[in-house]
């Protein structure tokens, strides 16, 4: 069998942005290095695809798309154009969660018909471990966190914690946890044991982190993953094949005009001076939460750029009924306000921005780390909570905006409220030119320029890639030799 033609891997994400577009960042990578590379979608997501297909081709590096109709709402209980988690209500999660299920039968024809070599598929599909086995070609897995969140929830779903807060046992690093702050997954024992199995019969993990930010911690995982398989850290993959800003905005709709506007307020602001907010793509903060937000960053004095998606209470964003009188007038010029989408990736990258205030969704704190952004920790839910312990006691690369556990149980929840007060005591002590807050902010720089050096060859994560293309095109000679037999 000739094996001229190149490796063909097929990446099939969640429809989330959270897990789409560190996915697609990485099915660019694999081009970039040589391999043909297939993303499949649903038609409703594809516009959020596209720009980076786009730009993949102009590079000469060019990706597939497919898309597959998403399963009808009479069989989902979905809203017609719901195809995205960031679109779904919390209530409805699990609606979506099962209408997984219904992409078997068509993906199976679809990769029938395509025949790669290699499946990368989010760890909600697993249902994709059969149907690879079924093809003969190895499945890995993409769960979206990172190495330390990974190892964490790991060590603990043998002996889950009975009491509301405690100190993992035998870690390099005193971590302590909340039982409350742990991912809403862990409570599910049938999903759990579902995805256990399906990792069993999978070929190995694909994780979005390097060597040098978790050492410890992918250095274990990568020895003792609980079904024995094999990791490889390709990250962060938002700097593996940087995304032209506009490409970045676009995928989030937005037009170039806003995107620009963002960035050209950005320009005008000293270095280091802007703290810029933004709590993901899937929570959203109830009216007092965003009130005292909004209070806290006046009461502050500092500049501020903020994100401000739908409020909990799902009222018509026009509303904006948390916004206190007259406060966009009063901070104009300090303070601006963007509605809905940022182009973060160059928000992050700008020089003006000194501060991030994260929801510790792990892209956001790759992201952040890429740029050399120190951040503010404010986890709302999923695996959030362990986030922030790898950021503010492992990396030494955050402060936290309020001590304890506020927890939403869901992206719509409102968690029990984060003073006005508190918020601008963070944001004062994160700005303020304090002796801890810089050795955060060094640290922070530290490793912006560890990711940097780690993706360039010869790095760590360059040198993972290039194993893991190597062992797929050695699984496919191995097969093609079985074939001849
Ligand atoms: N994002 C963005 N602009 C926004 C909000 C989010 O570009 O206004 C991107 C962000 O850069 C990241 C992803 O959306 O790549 C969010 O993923 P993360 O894991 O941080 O959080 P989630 O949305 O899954 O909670």
């Amino acid at each position: 069998a000739s094996t001229a033609r190149p490796l063909h891997v097929v990446f099939f994400p969640l429809m989330s942005p959270g897990h789409m577009i560190p996915m697609v960042d990485m099915a660019r990578l694999f081009a970039l290095r040589g391999v043909r590379s297939s993303v499949v979608t649903t038609p409703g997501n594809a516009h959020s695809v596209r720009p980076a297909i786009d730009a993949a081709a102009a590079l000469g590096h060019p990706l597939a798309l497919h898309l597959i109709p998403f399963p009808d709402p009479s069989a989902t209980g979905l809203a017609p154009a719901c195809e995205n988690l960031s679109d779904v209500p919390a209530a409805q999660f699990d609606n979506f969660v099962n209408a997984l299920f219904l992409f078997q039968a068509p993906v199976a024809a679809l990769l029938r018909d395509l025949r790669p070599d290699a499946l990368l598929s989010d760890s909600l599909f697993t249902w994709t471990a059969d149907l690879a086995a079924d093809l003969g070609v190895p499945r890995l897995i993409f769960h979206g966190a990172g190495a330390f969140p990974q190892f964490v929830i790991c060590n603990l779903l043998g002996h889950f914690p009975f009491l509301e807060s405690f100190t993992m046992d035998g870690l390099p690093h005193p971590i302590r946890l909340y039982k409350d702050g742990l991912p809403e997954l862990m409570d599910n024992f049938a999903f759990l044991q579902l995805l256990g199995e399906a990792e069993a019969k999978s070929y190995g993990v694909v994780v979005n982190t390097y060597r040098e930010m978790e050492p410890a911690y992918v250095d274990y995982y990568k020895k003792h993953h609980p079904q024995g398989l094999r990791a490889w850290c390709v990250g962060p993959v938002s700097l593996c094949c940087r995304a032209a800003e506009e490409e970045r905005a676009k995928r989030g709709g937005l037009p170039a005009t806003e995107a620009n506007r963002i960035l050209s307020w950005l320009d005008g602001k000293p270095a280091g001076s802007v703290v810029y907010l933004c709590f993901g793509s899937l929570c959203r903060l109830g009216v007092a939460q965003l009130r005292a937000i909004a209070k806290g960053l006046e009461a502050s004095g500092r500049a501020f750029l903020w994100v401000v998606r739908r409020d909990a209470e799902g009222g018509p964003e026009a509303e904006e009924k948390w916004m206190p009188d007259g406060f966009e007038e009063r901070v104009r010029g300090r303070g601006l306000l963007v509605r809905g989408w940022a182009p973060q990736l160059a928000v992050l990258g700008h020089a003006a921005v000194g501060w991030f205030v994260t929801h510790c969704g792990w892209n956001s704190l790759q992201e952040a780390v890429c740029a050399g952004v120190p951040m503010l920790t404010w986890p709302l839910f999923h695996e959030q909570f362990i986030n922030q312990e790898l950021v503010v006691e492992v990396m030494g690369a955050g402060l936290r905006v309020w001590e304890g556990l506020r927890r939403c149980r869901s992206p719509e929840q409102t968690p029990e409220l984060v003073s006005a007060e508190e918020v601008e005591v963070a944001v004062r002590k994160a700005t303020g030119g304090g002796e801890d807050a810089e050795a955060v902010r060094r640290r922070a720089k530290e490793y912006g320029e560890a990711a940097r050096k780690a993706v360039e060859e010869g790095g760590s994560t360059h040198e993972d890639v290039t194993n893991l293309i190597k062992e797929l095109e050695a699984v496919r000679l191995q097969k093609a030799g079985q074939g001849d037999a």
